[in-house]
């Protein structure tokens, strides 16, 4: 579906919402498209991008931030521990903080360089054994974890299972966040986008609706 008609779906979803246009920001997910559609909506003007393995972006952006200028780049998958200098090196946002091992970790680079990305706390609202985020319980904790730190939180990220409704995730991310004093909501994919604006989603991350299926 063309950049443009994601777009005015998320205005009218904004609208429908009762909340201020261009309060949402669409992050383009990139991760495993073909370069030549990324490139095509980099030339159409959008600069915001979600991809989910490290490496993969390490061979992509900084190459298309020389020849396109200033391009938003966000780790929307887990991040290894291992990973996270070449991380903070390359993302502006990371959505998958989820243990304290992790934290701890991008306290001391964020002390070290004086700078962090901004940082969303990734929550298994299905508290889904194969997936990862900190579990609805262990949340209120961990934010104040990540605060002794001094990490710059901007918000909370979850993934609903699959096959379920999504909403009612939705909804309790953002109770969650409203409670701890969050204001950054990323949730909501190709197919329930409209679904999570509803429910106040800031960032939506979305792939396959602007790119075609991933190869
Ligand atoms: C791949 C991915 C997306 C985009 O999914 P689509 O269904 O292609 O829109 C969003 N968020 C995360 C965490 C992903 O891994």
């Amino acid at each position: 579906m063309p950049l443009t008609d994601i777009l005015s779906r998320i205005r009218t979803a904004e609208t429908a919402a009762g909340r201020a246009a261009g309060s949402v920001r669409l992050v383009a997910v990139s991760k495993l498209q073909p370069a030549d559609r990324v490139a095509a909506v980099l030339r159409q003007g959008h600069r915001v991008y979600g991809e989910n393995y490290v490496q993969e972006a390490q061979a992509k952006w900084p190459a298309w931030r020389t020849e396109f200028g200033p391009v938003e780049v966000h780790l929307v998958g887990p991040l290894q521990t291992n990973k996270a200098k070449a991380a903070v090196d390359l993302f502006d946002v990371i959505h998958s903080v989820d243990r304290a091992s992790l934290a701890e970790k991008l306290a001391r680079l964020a002390q070290a360089r004086g700078a962090s990305p901004a940082l969303f706390v990734q929550v298994n609202t299905g508290a889904e054994p194969q997936k990862a985020g900190v579990l609805p319980d262990d949340l209120d904790g961990f934010l104040t974890t990540c605060r002794g730190m001094d990490l710059p939180l901007a918000g909370l990220m979850c993934i609903p299972p699959e096959g379920e409704d999504a909403a009612p995730h939705f909804t309790m991310l953002a109770g969650m966040a409203a409670r701890n004093g969050l204001t950054g909501l990323s949730m909501g994919m190709s197919s329930d986008f409209e679904a999570a604006i509803a429910a106040g989603a800031t960032h939506v991350r979305v792939g396959s609706a602007i790119f075609g299926a991933r190869g």
